[in-house]
């Protein structure tokens, strides 16, 4: 065989391949942080756009969210691909430098960077000024009582001290994050957030505290600066309250095409190891998703599935590149046919359920086969 000409491969136009693809709806991007703003009017607003902004696809969400005061990522990695991609707003990287080098290319973009370990300084004392036009921005991260990144908070008045001896640095703030927010009423979210407030007091420094459901459901969280993230993308962070009752609408729409349905005999098993079998004769759909495009491998049999706006069950075990739908609520559907999985018409926090995680991990790991589509407003 002959080797083919890359330019002879053809490229078929968006809508005419079949699979699954990612809708992003960047007016309810824009809906979402005016529920934020809502919430906190008096607060400054980190859009969190870490992990890809959740699956949405970091620069489509960064230049939907025009009015956010800054962009929050977690890795600087993360901002110099914003910086590179053309965005020019503040930027926070929340773990901070890993090395002297990310250090010094945070601080020549004008990125500004979360202190939360003594082992960060030495990279600005012994590296002098980092070679920004701008001092360097720094946020003190203080552990409060998550126990995962921060200085306690005995330590923050040296840490302060030391900061204010480097060169070329300014510090801007003190900063913690709630381990509980998710159950506001656990007295731990009032505790944290007294915490940070006293050391605001001492220092007089600007405080962040509140995530999306420090947002929603913590008033003493509402400081200077919050932190939204999951709640910018529709989904809501609290435990038994949906986002349609928060009034949040879904960023990222799910869908895929049937591309066959199996006309099956009652007690014909479906899939690998033919987990579910059909309890009579029955449609069974298959649709083009799997988790290989990240449609969770644990999704329970009557996980919610909709095909043209009905819901029809998940079956059987989720292949790779398929999933089994139980047709018999639209037995005329065919080969074609649009199909739901999380989105407009079907909240990602009940796929989320019945797949025994949250709606974070799910709206994550949409892979990079999914091609994301901003869809009309
Ligand atoms: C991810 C993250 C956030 C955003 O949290 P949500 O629950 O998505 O609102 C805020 N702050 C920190 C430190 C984070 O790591």
């Amino acid at each position: 065989m002959t080797a083919r000409a890359a330019a002879a491969v053809p490229c078929l136009a968006p809508g005419s391949t079949v699979g699954p693809w990612a809708g992003i709806d960047l007016a309810a991007l824009v809906h979402n942080l005016g529920v934020v703003r809502r919430h906190a009017p008096q607060s400054r607003v980190w859009a969190v756009v870490k992990a890809d902004a959740y699956g949405h696809g970091m620069l489509t969400v960064a230049r939907g969210l025009q009015g956010a005061d800054g962009l929050a990522v977690a890795r600087v990695a993360e901002a110099l691909d914003l910086r590179r991609g053309g965005i020019d707003r503040p930027l926070l990287v929340i773990e901070g430098a890993g090395s002297p080098e990310e250090l010094r290319a945070a601080g020549g973009l004008g990125v500004q960077l979360v202190i939360h370990r003594e082992g960060q300084v030495p990279w600005l004392e012994e590296g002098g000024s980092p070679d920004g036009p701008e001092p360097l921005g720094l946020w003190v991260k203080v552990d409060t009582g998550m126990h995962r990144l921060g200085l306690e908070p005995g330590a923050v008045t040296r840490m302060l001290a030391r900061l204010g001896a480097c060169r070329g640095v300014r510090v801007l703030g003190i900063m913690t994050h709630l381990a509980n927010a998710d159950t506001p009423e656990d007295p731990l979210c009032e505790a944290q957030c007294a915490a940070l407030r006293r050391l605001g007091a001492e220092t007089g420094l600007p405080l962040s505290i509140g995530n999306s459901a420090g947002v929603l459901a913590v008033a003493a969280s509402r400081t200077d600066w919050v932190r939204p993230g999951i709640m910018l993308y529709g989904a809501s962070p609290l435990s038994g309250r949906s986002a349609a009752e928060l009034g949040l609408r879904p960023v990222m729409t799910l869908g895929t095409q049937l591309i066959a349905v199996q006309r099956l005999r009652c007690g014909d098993a479906i899939g690998y190891g033919g987990t579910w079998s059909c309890p009579e004769d029955m449609p069974v759909g298959i649709a083009a998703i799997g988790y290989g495009d990240g449609y969770p491998r644990h999704a329970q049999a009557g996980t919610p599935v909709l095909v043209r706006g009905v819901s029809c069950p998940l079956v059987g075990r989720v292949s790779m590149d398929t999933i089994h739908l139980d047709l018999r609520p639209l037995p005329d559907a065919r080969p074609g046919d649009q199909v739901t999985l999380w989105g407009q018409g079907l909240p990602v926090e009940e796929v989320a359920r019945r797949a025994g995680t949250i709606p974070y991990e799910l709206l994550c790991r949409v892979s990079a086969r999914v091609p994301r589509e901003e869809m009309p407003g």
